[in-house]
């Protein structure tokens, strides 16, 4: 082999190695910043985990919520994406499937009396404030008040400095992608950006900010360090 054959052979591999250094220092620096996302959140009298893999975010989610429990969510792909939603529909859990009940109304309250409600957030800050936005805002407001407890899993590409990045991430990353998602007329689905709507489509309708919780025990955020969700 020619030297330069060498040289081609050596290339792929040592962008591996490099690509391997690098997804180690993200993991490790969201690793430190998870702990200080779990400290914020302390602070407002919510619960904070770390886990390192989608894997350990499941078991973790499994361990807050007890058997036999009512649990319902809303438009949670973080909870699909680490397993839990398959998990908890072979266990012994009472999983209320939303799209199932043909009245809206009834999932509604069904979803505002079960359990725990499983969510994802738009966006967090490092100091645990969790931002969500809505159009039916049934998400937002089982999380506001009404199941007994609220598991969030929340993948480290949500955390924002503060509440004004969090707020732009969740207008024109979160809401871009949920709009196309739906196939809804707005102006964000077609340009991948917020234009402050006011479209009949806009799922902009209520923003909901939990900087903190006045029932001890009821709001857990799971952190993974992991891409999870828009
Ligand atoms: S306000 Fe309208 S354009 Fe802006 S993110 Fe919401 S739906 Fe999209």
């Amino acid at each position: 082999m020619v030297l330069g054959e060498n040289r081609a052979a050596a290339a792929p591999d040592m962008a591996a190695g490099k690509e391997r250094i690098m997804d180690e220092n993200i993991r490790k620096r969201n690793e430190m910043l998870a702990q200080k996302v779990i400290k914020g959140l302390k602070s407002r009298n919510m619960t904070g985990y770390y886990a390192a893999t989608k894997e350990e975010a499941c078991a973790q989610a499994l361990d807050i919520i007890s058997e036999g429990s009512s649990i319902t969510m809303g438009g949670c792909m973080s909870a699909i994406e680490i397993g839990l939603v398959d998990a908890l529909k072979a266990g012994p859990y009472n999983f209320i499937d939303r799209n199932a009940i043909a009245d809206p109304r009834e999932a509604l309250l069904a979803a505002y009396d079960a359990d725990v409600f499983l969510a994802s957030a738009n966006a967090m800050t490092e100091d645990g404030i969790i931002v969500n936005i809505d159009g039916n805002s049934n998400r937002v407001s089982c999380i506001a008040q009404g199941p007994k407890k609220v598991v969030f899993i929340v993948g480290m590409n949500k955390i924002c400095d503060d509440v004004d990045g969090a707020m732009k991430r969740a207008r024109n990353v979160a809401a871009p992608i949920n709009a196309q998602r739906f196939g809804l007329s707005t102006p964000c689905s077609k340009t991948g950006a917020c234009a402050d709507c006011k479209s009949i489509d806009t799922i902009c309708c209520q923003f909901l900010i939990t900087r903190f919780s006045r029932h001890e025990g009821r709001i857990h955020v799971i952190l993974v360090n992991d891409n999870l969700g828009f």
